[in-house]
């Protein structure tokens, strides 16, 4: 039995006690119809009718009674016949519905479903390309109000349709230019009427501005790393609440320290910024403590940006942050704040990398978001923002150093347009990638195996 023709079947709605819980399940018409004839009282089953029955187990004894829809293929989640049973949000009722469908179900080729394994069937049966399938996962486990919107919109398919769009445009531009190749004598003449080389330049700027909106998704969905330099008592924390949207919404304690070091997610303007506190950051020759430290350290590598706290009365921490750009990427941007101007009579002005604030007060905060967000390169814009991920960036990278290099071969005076030709396929292939048109199995399989059962 292919695993095409094998029906899955799990829990859809998260573990725990809920108002209603739904048990999902897909395969075959066959399959969907048995299973409803010998779990449910309903006879004739209409398409996406709410039917209201009791749902059965392999005795004819009643588990619990709910509402149970038949989605008939192709008009389903995973273009496939899929069952719905909407029964009271209890795991001892779902796992007994779910024991007895097996019980039921096996011979005919039922089984637990797969991480992922519902949306990956989707993605089989033409019902969404690649690029929307991951957005299922980026939509369920956005953080912020803006991710949600720019994961909406890579759902229902808008940054595919403008990957789609860009392929097409590659595909026609390459089959022009290879149709030239069979008629010599006629290229010259092709090239310098310019048509070509403003498609590659309208290609190249498209491209361009999709791989803008892509990163900036990516950031939306991935957050940034900031982390916080300062001596005790500058008002790290302080800050931390005054920067972030509502009180600090997740602490974690990195066990294996005795001093905390803590991370803590915040949401400014719709980005998720991770704050790592490095207070604890200091030698030690506590053996658990230098454990601790390593992996603090670690976290550390991935900053995006630091912020070096001080405050007027606060002794200098310059040597503290020195140790600390040890420890990031090489190039990391730093910004120095001075907290509690409220007790200073002379502010001095602001600079590109320094900023005068008091968390106390408020004053000089939206500045220093300002900053945060020129630093780590987002513009807090939901406009025409796509979640995306490192893979599609990549993609989109790739597409365009071809561009590049076409634009290149274009711009000398003697080419082989077989090269141009060449290329123009490789830029083709890289937007189909995010697709998912070239894409092997295990790639697929690492992409599904991250989402949750049952979706
Ligand atoms: P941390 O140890 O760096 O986390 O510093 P805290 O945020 O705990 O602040 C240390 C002290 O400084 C507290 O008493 C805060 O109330 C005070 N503080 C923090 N920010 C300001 C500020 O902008 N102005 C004034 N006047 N006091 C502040
Ligand atoms: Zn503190």
């Amino acid at each position: 039995m292919s695993s095409q023709e094998e029906g899955i079947i799990a829990v859809s709605t998260a573990v725990g006690r809920s108002g209603i819980g739904i048990v999902r399940l897909s395969g075959s018409e066959k399959l969907a119809r048995f299973m409803l004839e010998r779990m449910t009282d309903i006879r004739n089953p209409s398409p996406r009718y709410a039917h209201f029955s009791a749902i059965r187990d392999q005795a004819g004894e009643v588990i619990d009674r709910g509402v149970v829809i038949w989605f008939k293929a192709p008009h389903s989640y995973t273009g496939e016949d899929v069952v719905e049973f909407q029964t009271h949000g209890n795991p001892v009722i779902q796992n007994l519905l779910i024991r007895s469908a097996l019980l039921i179900g096996a011979e005919a080729g039922l089984r637990l479903a797969e991480p992922g394994e519902f949306t990956r069937r989707a993605f089989e049966n033409g019902r969404i390309d690649l690029a929307q399938a991951e957005s299922v996962m980026d939509l369920i486990n956005a953080s912020s109000e803006s991710a949600v919107r720019a994961a909406e919109k890579s759902l229902v398919g808008e940054f595919s349709e403008k990957c789609r769009d860009i392929e097409g445009k590659l595909i026609d531009l390459r089959t022009h230019v290879e149709a030239i190749l069979d008629f010599p004598e006629e290229d010259i003449d092709f090239i310098k009427e310019g048509r070509i080389r403003e498609r590659v330049d309208d290609l190249n700027q498209r491209v361009g501005t999709l791989l803008e909106q892509a990163s900036q998704g990516n950031m939306l969905r991935e957050g940034v790393v900031i982390a916080l330099v300062g001596s005790p008592n500058v008002g790290k924390s302080s800050l931390l609440n005054s920067l972030s949207e509502r009180e600090v919404a997740i602490v974690t304690d990195i066990p294996g320290t005795t001093r905390d070091i803590v991370e803590n997610t915040i949401i400014i303007n719709g980005l998720q910024v991770n704050l790592v506190d490095t207070a604890g950051l200091r030698e030690t020759a506590d053996v658990i403590e230098q454990a601790g430290i390593r992996k603090a350290m670690g976290e550390l590598s991935r900053a995006d940006l630091i912020l070096h706290l001080e405050a007027p009365e606060t002794l200098d921490s310059q040597a503290e942050l020195d140790k600390i750009k040890h420890h990031v990427q090489p190039g990391t941007k730093v910004i120095t704040v001075t907290n509690k101007i409220d007790l200073l009579r002379d502010v001095p002005g602001n600079t590109d990398s320094h900023v005068y604030i008091s968390a106390k007060t408020g004053e000089g905060i939206e500045k220093l978001k300002t900053m945060i967000f020129d630093a780590v390169g987002f513009r807090n814009s939901v406009q025409g923002v796509f979640i995306a991920r490192r893979r599609h960036i990549e993609s989109l990278q790739k597409t365009k150093e071809s561009l590049e290099k076409v634009r290149e071969y274009l711009s000398q005076d003697q080419f082989f347009l077989d090269m141009v030709a060449e290329e123009l396929r490789l830029a083709g292939v890289s937007m189909g990638q995010i697709l998912g048109e070239f894409t092997s199995d295990q790639l697929l399989g690492k992409i599904f195996s991250t989402f949750c059962i049952g979706k």
